[in-house]
């Protein structure tokens, strides 16, 4: 298992992560298996989407900010109760088959840390499991 530190720019964005998810699963030796990405957090999310075209993940981004504005009648007296809201639709993990040590992605997908209350430092966890 491995921790990532990603620091988040402004309050409502997406990073493409793969490289870094990529880099620890090739330091660590691992093959051929699955592997779990996953952000332990309430307020920022991470998802597979396609990352040739960064308008993709803008548009993903700015259709949540459409959906769930930040202003409210919440009830979460925290302030940020958008970002809440945003990261249970987008899901806290997700997982990925490894061959040959690398991730298995389609052509066009990375992924993406969904921050929603940034800017802050982002913890994302990394595990794997061997297929035998
Ligand atoms: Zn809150």
């Amino acid at each position: 298992m491995k921790i990532l530190q990603v620091k988040t720019s402004s309050r409502s964005v997406a990073i493409d992560i793969t490289h870094e998810v990529q880099r620890a699963i090739t330091e660590a030796g691992f093959s051929r298996g699955l592997s779990f990405v996953y952000v332990p957090h309430t307020t920022a999310g991470v998802t597979i989407n396609e990352g040739a075209d960064p308008h993709v993940m803008e548009d993903v981004m700015n259709t949540l900010d459409r959906l769930v504005p930040w202003q409210g009648s919440y009830r979460h007296t925290e302030g940020n109760a958008a970002a809440h809201i945003k990261t249970s639709l987008m899901g806290n993990g997700v997982h990925l088959f490894v061959e040959g040590g690398k991730l298995v992605l389609g052509t066009w997908q990375r992924i993406f840390l969904c921050e929603f209350d940034g800017p802050r430092t982002r913890k994302v966890h990394i595990h794997w499991i061997n297929a035998l």
